[in-house]
């Protein structure tokens, strides 16, 4: 371990192995613990211990801890400083982020593992999310680091994690559920492969600056970053005009143009969409669908998002079979009871009429009625 595999050179280009840059990651071999190099690709089992606590467990008999707390996402210099001393006192420096941003202490030594729980426990960092359960919400940038939110990612996350805190903490679930929120459609985050997520809308035309879009936006870049092309030129105003007709409420025109803001406090607001997940146990990966097409953004703690999403995780906590991850419970029971049982209204926005939706029917993100 430890070598970049040779298909990765580019022969005469540059040899990567002697390559000083900051641009990409290192080599994640570098930063595995001694134990898991050891072992690597030759674990025999694991076992959960307790909601935060998981043991894996070599063919060599070698043994590694992992202690799981929720993470805040958006973190400070001085929190990072305080996990990576928590880390070097317990975990000889290792830990890592899961891709839900949970922190995962590594524990080689077992006599450390309780004294590290204890420590995490003063520090108020919450333990859990391992197994059946709520793990750590992951979402997009949002405002803090991004122009084209619709909503204020981490703080919809923080009241949506408030509310289900004891599924990560000690309850279980039928099986694990997974929560996202991404604050735009661009949705650069994992919205369409968790069981319950969050999706950021506008829903009113990018507001036309014409008297400065000649001084900061270009004309090519501008129309060629609208994937509907609605954007066509105005010569008069030395501007663009945008056909309502087209226009899907993207932002995209926004990331090139900043004459173009799409940011609209009144109307904004939150779809949520269900039944998404990555893994390939019992069922292939399967994409999210449309649950709720609007709620308002109603800071600060989304009270109409929380409720609805408190319906659709009931709804399934009663309804669904051991091991069923939402998109498979709503799969076996059907989409027209899923409304039923959550009490969701089904409005116009559910049905997919999409002109070339027949050609996609595993890729849509809406659902269609079956028979
Ligand atoms: S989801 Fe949209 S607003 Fe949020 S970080 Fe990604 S591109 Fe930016
Ligand atoms: S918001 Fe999206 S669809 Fe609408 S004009 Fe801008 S880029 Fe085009």
């Amino acid at each position: 371990m430890g070598e970049i595999p040779e298909k990765f050179f580019i022969p005469d280009v540059v040899d990567v192995k002697q390559r000083k840059t900051d641009i990409g990651p290192p080599h994640y071999s570098n930063f595995l613990p001694p134990v898991i190099k050891k072992n690597y690709g030759n674990w025999k089992t694991h076992e959960i211990l307790s909601p935060g606590l998981m043991v894996h467990i070599a063919n060599s008999g070698d043994k590694i801890w992992t202690v799981r707390v929720a993470s805040p996402r958006l973190l400070s210099t001085d929190t990072l400083r305080e996990i990576a001393d928590i880390a070097d006192k317990y975990c000889d420096g290792y830990f890592r982020f899961t891709t839900r941003n949970n922190i995962e202490f590594l524990v080689s030594d077992e006599s450390k593992v309780q004294p590290l729980i204890d420590e995490l426990n003063a520090k108020k960092f919450m333990i859990g999310g391992i197994g059946s359960r709520v793990s750590n919400i992951v979402h997009t940038q949002g405002w803090i680091h991004c122009h084209s939110a619709a909503v204020d990612a981490s703080a919809l996350v923080k009241a949506i994690m408030d509310e289900f805190a004891d599924y990560f903490t000690t309850k279980e679930t039928p099986n694990k559920v997974r929560f996202a929120v991404a604050c735009c459609t661009n949705m650069c985050g994992a919205v369409h492969c968790s069981d319950i997520a969050y999706v950021g809308i506008h829903r009113k035309l990018p507001r036309i600056d014409h008297d400065n879009f000649k001084n900061v936006c270009e004309l090519p870049t501008t129309m060629a970053a609208c994937p509907t092309a609605a954007i066509t030129p105005d010569p008069a105003k030395k501007s663009i005009k945008i056909n309502p007709e087209k226009c899907m409420y993207c932002g995209n025109c926004f990331s090139v143009c900043p004459a173009l803001p799409i940011a609209d406090p009144e109307n904004d607001g939150v779809a949520i969409v269900v039944g998404g997940k990555v893994g390939n146990l019992r069922k292939p990966p399967m994409f999210s669908k449309l649950a709720v097409a609007y709620l308002p953004n109603n800071p600060p703690r989304w009270p109409e998002v929380v409720k609805a999403t408190r319906k659709i995780f009931d709804a399934y906590i009663a309804g669904a079979k051991k091991h069923e991850r939402v998109g498979e419970w709503i799969e076996r029971i059907g989409w027209e009871k899923f409304f039923a049982v959550t009490g969701l209204p089904f409005t116009f926005q559910h049905i997919d009429d999409w002109t070339y939706a027949f050609k996609t029917f595993r890729t849509t993100t809406q659902f269609k009625w079956t028979k």
